[in-house]
């Protein structure tokens, strides 16, 4: 039997390091920028008003109340800004630019409002309401490092400095492919003996969250010529093939027919449940084989393809956040496996970890528990009993 941490590294290794791209921004959410980004512009590009308000000289409005003409009128997105005269005010706007010669701004609730003239009740003090350029990003610096992760706000400020496109690590393009002829796909009608198809809707939901590109084949039949004739064609667009089901010690392992002998290697994991397990390339493509039992495939997921596949996608904190908590119930485990069982964390009040109990049994059939789930208990291969009350590991989901 291969141990958890080998297993999940011989994963990783398999997987590599995908190239850089080009990607618009909005296409680039989630993924992990692959070089620097320098501002072509600084922020705010322009010293600007704050405040709707009039742009005024200080000198000229510090014994307020004063009242003074209103010499333009600068909304925002004007480009054509005159300079401010001395004893006079321009009615500006927030994002407004400031015209030259003024250095402050009233904002307009210190003011009657006036068009044509201003009567201005509070002095302001010079640099009041002024939003000056580069305050926030001055040009040519690094707006944002290579490695960082682009969410939201990222991807805001990659716009603002000017970029419609980023250089950013490729999502990886995974084929998942789920196996076993008991497998039909809803709407149609369930006879005795076959189920509804999920594991590939569930990996695929959860690859995509990742950032990869994910292509499904649902239901090939446990036949070995079969499942060559319909996945090989499509191995030429994949980085990596992930299969579910036919990988046990059965007959009719279609996987594990197919791929032994073809570059793939079937093993055993210290795990439960995902004891078995397989990986390697076919025709060059990564390949991991999962389990067909759902809780194995998510478990699986955890455990071994989502940290490789985030390291291969350029990010650098890949795990799950661990914490201790106390057992709310006992737990057995078998002898010289890890288990993993679906559990609910409650967190405590003042305190940096919190309370937890398993949901559900340790089948790995069972998927309902794992929806109500918000964390794996993970009991170590050292450990076969745990006690109510307990500190046990927890990976928060
Ligand atoms: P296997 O690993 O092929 O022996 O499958 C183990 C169990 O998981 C069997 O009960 C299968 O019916 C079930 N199973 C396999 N693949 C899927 C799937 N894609 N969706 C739902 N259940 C599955
Ligand atoms: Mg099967």
């Amino acid at each position: 039997m291969i141990s958890v941490d080998d297993y999940r590294d011989r994963v990783a290794a398999l997987l590599g390091s995908s190239p850089a791209t080009t990607l618009p921004l909005a296409a680039a959410a989630g993924l992990v920028l692959a070089e620097d980004v320098r501002a072509g512009v600084s922020l705010p590009p322009f010293d600007n008003s704050a405040m709707d308000g009039y742009a005024v000289r200080a000198a000229d409005v510090g014994r307020a109340p004063v009242t003074l003409p209103v010499a333009d009128d600068i909304p925002a997105g004007r480009v054509d800004v005159r300079p401010l005269e001395a004893g006079t005010a321009h009615r500006i706007m927030t994002g407004a630019p400031l015209p030259p010669g003024a250095d402050a701004v009233v904002m307009v609730e210190d003011t009657d409002g006036g068009t044509s003239t201003v009567t201005i009740s509070a002095a302001a003090t010079e640099g009041a309401h002024i939003r000056r350029s580069g305050e926030d990003v001055l040009s040519g610096t690094v707006a944002l490092h290579a490695g960082t992760v682009l969410g939201h706000a990222q991807l805001g400020l990659a716009a603002a400095v000017g970029l419609a496109e980023l250089r950013v690590r490729r999502p990886l393009r995974v084929l998942v492919a789920s196996t076993g002829t008991e497998l039909i796909d809803a709407p149609a009608p369930l006879r005795h003996g076959q189920i509804y198809e999920s594991n590939s809707v569930m990996l695929a939901a959860a690859l995509r969250e990742l950032g990869c590109e994910v292509e499904v084949v649902r239901s090939v039949v446990d036949d070995v010529e079969e499942f060559r004739k319909v996945i090989e064609p499509k191995l030429a667009d994949a980085d990596l093939l992930v299969t579910s089901g036919g990988v046990s010690a059965g007959a009719y392992e279609v996987v594990k027919d197919a791929l032994s002998g073809q570059g793939v290697e079937f093993a055993k994991i210290a795990m439960q449940p995902g004891g078995p397990q397989g990986c390697g390339r076919w025709q060059g493509v990564p390949v991991v084989t999962l389990p067909g039992n759902p809780v194995s495939v998510l478990v699986s997921f955890e455990a071994f393809l989502r940290p490789a596949i985030l390291t291969a996608m350029g990010h650098t904190d890949v795990s799950r956040r661990h914490v201790r908590a106390r057992l709310l119930e006992a737990m057995s485990s078998p002898a010289g496996r890890r288990q993993y069982r679906r559990g609910v964390f409650t967190p405590s009040e003042g305190e940096v970890t919190g309370v937890v109990g398993p949901r559900g049994g340790p089948g790995s059939h069972l998927l309902a528990a794992f929806t109500q789930a918000n964390c794996l208990i993970v009991l170590p291969e050292d450990v076969t009993s745990a006690a109510e009350g307990d500190e046990v590991d927890v990976l928060l989901l």
